[in-house]
């Protein structure tokens, strides 16, 4: 296919970089020309303006930081729209909102332009390995028709067809608002339970072991727990951003949301701290910093990552039903 991908960051370059791998013809841009230097070595074309690259090309992707970006690099000058035949489809991957492709779609239909929302999840590490969990909205068919080209960045047996425009958007904000939330409280159970005398590692294990249990205390949590490793992949400003949209679509449909307003005040309160570029896992830092807490697994009590926990939820005895020791060895699903 001829496609070009707009947006060289975190994510755009690793998935471009698998798009040139499945044999894909493939025209890039970024603000930042220096972010293709490698792609274009190893084969893509670069483009001077989002309206170049998307000049006769079938396919073109957007991965970029939010709703603002977008709306500049298909409406702008030089923008995309201008540039993209009829009978060729722009798939938005970027964490965005409905509102803005709305705006667009109803210049690109007209045209025979087709639009597909396809956000995504899986970090950056989905992004670089092509694991991405993929959530599209649009119509079927165009879906259909792209199916293949989103097969060469994710996971064949997640890339979802969620629902009509925007649905994808909408989807991948509501993982993201639960994903800081879970990150939030389990930051405050672990601190919370560690000062109050309870060995770091016991306390995971037995929250792993409860009903309280979640796929991010399993998985996701031991990046700092571990390593003290808290994201750089993906940046406080972009999480502040997520959270801000969602905000916004509580409000366009009347639900009160205390406690996600909560959390994006706590990442807000992180963002200060640390800066935009800070990775997504800093709010946790934020609560070992104001209480004096390192929450970190002693090596010796670590597990290789790949493997289940030998001790849990087994080792608990048979109050922990089989049907909950399968969901703790299931593999896991990644987050942001
Ligand atoms: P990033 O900031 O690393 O990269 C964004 C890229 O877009 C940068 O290279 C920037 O120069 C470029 N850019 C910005 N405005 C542009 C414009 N008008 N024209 C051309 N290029 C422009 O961001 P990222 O981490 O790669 O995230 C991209 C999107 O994916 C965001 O919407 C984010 O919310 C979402 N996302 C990120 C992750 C993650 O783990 N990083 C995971 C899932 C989804």
């Amino acid at each position: 296919m001829r496609v070009a991908f707009i947006g060289l960051g975190h994510m755009g370059a690793p998935m471009s970089r698998n798009i040139l791998a499945a044999g894909h013809d493939l025209v890039v841009h970024d603000l930042r020309r220096d972010a293709a230097a490698g792609l274009v070595a190893d084969g893509a074309a670069w483009a001077d303006s989002p309206g170049e690259a998307g000049a006769g090309r079938e396919a073109v992707i957007t991965m970029l930081p939010g709703p603002p970006a977008v709306e500049q690099a298909l409406l702008g000058s030089g923008g995309l729209l201008a540039g993209m035949p009829a009978g060729s489809v722009w798939i938005d991957m970027s964490t965005s909102i409905p509102a803005v492709a709305d705006r667009i779609r109803a210049s690109a239909t007209p045209r025979g332009i087709g639009v597909v929302d396809a956000p995504v999840a899986g970090m950056a590490a989905g992004a670089r390995d092509g694991t991405l969990q993929i959530f599209a909205g649009g119509d079927a068919a165009t879906f259909a028709a792209v199916r293949p080209l989103l097969a060469a960045m994710g996971d064949p047996e997640r890339i979802l067809h969620v629902g009509p425009h925007g649905a994808g958007y909408t989807v991948k904000l509501m993982i993201n608002l639960l994903w800081f939330a879970h990150l939030t409280a389990t930051a405050e159970v672990l601190t919370i339970g560690t000062l109050a005398g309870v060995d770091l590692g016991t306390l995971r294990r037995c929250l792993l072991a409860s009903p309280a249990a979640s796929h991010f205390l399993d998985h996701d949590v031991l990046s700092v727990l571990e390593r003290g490793d808290y994201d750089e992949g993906f940046a406080l400003a972009l999480a502040c951003k997520d959270l801000g949209l969602a905000a916004d679509l509580a409000r366009a449909s009347g639900v009160p949301v205390p406690v996600s307003a909560a959390v994006e005040q706590v990442y807000r309160q992180a963002r200060a701290r640390y800066g935009d570029t800070g990775g997504e896992m800093l709010p946790v830092k934020l609560l070992e910093e104001l209480t004096g807490t390192s929450l970190r697994l002693p090596a010796e009590t670590r597990l290789p990552a790949e493997n289940p926990l030998p001790d849990a939820p087994g080792a608990l005895g048979p109050s922990v039903p089989t049907d909950e020791a399968q969901v703790l060895a299931a593999a896991p699903l990644a987050a942001a």
